[in-house]
Formats: structure tokens, C-alpha cells, sequence
């Protein structure tokens, strides 16, 4: 049972339309993902054989699990997911099994996306730390690259791989044939930041008083997920102020807002 650990298999429900902004992106993913799996008789007709692999970059809580849940649910795939960092934790030849296993179960379940968070951990450049823990991710990232190599035969088997620290990523893993995408789910922009809120507050009940574009305006910095946090801190300022409350007001937002402060920076967003 223990090969199986962590690894969880559905159809996400998430779509398109729940993420907010990042409309190019969004596109050159259906384009990616979602064709290859939805025209495979129209990829097969022009002899087009479709990419195995993207990799999604940038800063923490931008949503880059949640478009690979979208791509997912978008090509009705089966979604599998993998964190490099769980893989790297367990004991040895126990993360290159589960590693097989999922790739094995990905194609039988095919088409099957496998989502590879924090990929850094076990793909990270070769031949830099001496330490033992650089052998466990040697051996990880080996095992990696043979079932990519392994997708050219195997039909609709995508991998969408997503780390913080792109940096850090050995450039094996970019060859042609693997990861041919690279992307950068960037920090949302204020028309970003704008869009994500409408998106974020379509089930809340809120007053009329409420001006998403200045909360937009307001929060520079925010990512997608900690205006989440604020959407959902807001309700709890109104509730807070008088359990009965039917609304959430623009001044609940406001108090929301004071508390929380992003944790990115104008040189973190620079840094990608
Ligand atoms: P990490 O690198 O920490 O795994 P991530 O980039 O994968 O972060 P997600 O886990 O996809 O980010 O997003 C975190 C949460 O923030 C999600 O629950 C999602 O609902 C929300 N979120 C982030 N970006 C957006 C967006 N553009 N539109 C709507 N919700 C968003």
C-alpha cells in the first residue's frame, strides 16, 4: 500500500473559468494539453505528435496546481499528482518506485496528466552538492527522465511539472522531448488581481458599496492565493462585526486588507 502513498487520482472539477486572469497562459495550455488529448485523430491525420511535458514556474500561490487541475478537467483526464519534495523524504528506492508506479498507473488510466510540484527538489542540477541527499535526488531525477523518454510511445500520458525555484532545475529536464514548455505563472497584474476577485467573491454576498477594481488597485503584490485569504478574512470581519450580517462591505474588506501584507516583493518577482 505504501507505493500508492500520495499520490491521489480524479477528474478535477476545477475549470477555466475559476482561475482569474492569466488569459494567454490559459490558452497556450488548452492549445498544449487539452488538443493533443481532445483531437488526437486531428493530431495523428497531420502527423503532429504532441508535447509530453510543461513546465510551469513562478511564485508560490499563483495557481499553478490549479491550472493543471483546469487542463485536467478540460481533457476530462485522469489527474495524478507528485510532489518532488515527498518523493525526496522517503526511503531509499521507495520515491523511484512511487515514481514508476504513478507513471505506470498514468498510462493505464491514459489520458492521465501527472502533476509534478516542487520539481526542484528532485531535479535539481547535477554534480553540485557532494552530501549523500544529492544522490537520493541523482537517482529520482534519473528515474524522471526514463519515463519521460518512455512517453513517446505511450499515448496520452502529459506531464505538467511546477517549481518556485526555476533556477535551480537541472537542464536535462528542458531537452527537447521532455519539457518543452516552459511557462511563468506570474504574479497577477492590477486588470490580474481585478479579474481573480470577481472570480473569488462570485459565490460571496456583497454590498454594494464594494469596488473590486480599487481592492485591485489597493493590493499590489497580492498573489492569487493570498487574495483568496483576503476575500475569505473579510467575511470574517463582517461576521465578526455583527454575527446577523447579510453583506460583506467595502469598509470589511478595507480592515481585511490592513491586516494581511503579501509576502512577495517587488526583487522576489524580479528574481524569476
Ligand atoms: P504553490 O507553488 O504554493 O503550490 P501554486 O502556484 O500551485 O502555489 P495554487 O495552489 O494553484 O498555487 O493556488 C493557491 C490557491 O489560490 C488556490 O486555492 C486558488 O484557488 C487560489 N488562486 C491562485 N491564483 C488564482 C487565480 N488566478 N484565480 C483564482 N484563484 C486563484
Amino acid at each position: 500500500a505504501s507505493i500508492t502513498r500520495g499520490v491521489t487520482v480524479e477528474i478535477p472539477k476545477v475549470t477555466w473559468e475559476d482561475i482569474g486572469g492569466l488569459k494567454d497562459l490559459k490558452k497556450k495550455l488548452q492549445q498544449a494539453v487539452e488538443w493533443p488529448i481532445k483531437y488526437s485523430t486531428e493530431f495523428k491525420r497531420l502527423g503532429i505528435s504532441p508535447i509530453r511535458g510543461i513546465l510551469l514556474y513562478g511564485p508560490p500561490g499563483c495557481s499553478k496546481t490549479t491550472l493543471a487541475k483546469a487542463a485536467a478537467h478540460a481533457a476530462q483526464a485522469s489527474f495524478f499528482s507528485l510532489s518532488g519534495a515527498e518523493l525526496f523524504s522517503m526511503y531509499v528506492g521507495e520515491g523511484e518506485a512511487l515514481l514508476r508506479n504513478t507513471f505506470r498507473r498514468a498510462r493505464l488510466a491514459a489520458p492521465s496528466i501527472i502533476f509534478f510540484d516542487e520539481a526542484d527538489v528532485v531535479a535539481a542540477k547535477r554534480g553540485g552538492s557532494s552530501s549523500n541527499s544529492s544522490t537520493v535526488g541523482e537517482r529520482l531525477l534519473s528515474t524522471l527522465l526514463t519515463e519521460m523518454d518512455g512517453l513517446e510511445e505511450a499515448k496520452g500520458v502529459f506531464v505538467l511539472a511546477a517549481t518556485n525555484r526555476p533556477h535551480a532545475i537541472d537542464a536535462a529536464l528542458v531537452r527537447p522531448g521532455r519539457f518543452d514548455l516552459v511557462l511563468f505563472v506570474q504574479p497577477p497584474d492590477l486588470e490580474g488581481r481585478n479579474q481573480i476577485l470577481s472570480v473569488l467573491t462570485r459565490e460571496m454576498k456583497l454590498g454594494d458599496d464594494v469596488d473590486l477594481k480599487r481592492i485591485a488597485a489597493e493590493t499590489e503584490h497580492f498573489t492569487g492565493a493570498e487574495l483568496k485569504g483576503l476575500c475569505k478574512e473579510a467575511g470574517i470581519v463582517a461576521l465578526r462585526e455583527d454575527i446577523s450580517a447579510t453583506v460583506v462591505s467595502h469598509r470589511h474588506f478595507q480592515t481585511a486588507k490592513d491586516s494581511l501584507k503579501p509576502a512577495l516583493t517587488k526583487a522576489d518577482v524580479d528574481s524569476y
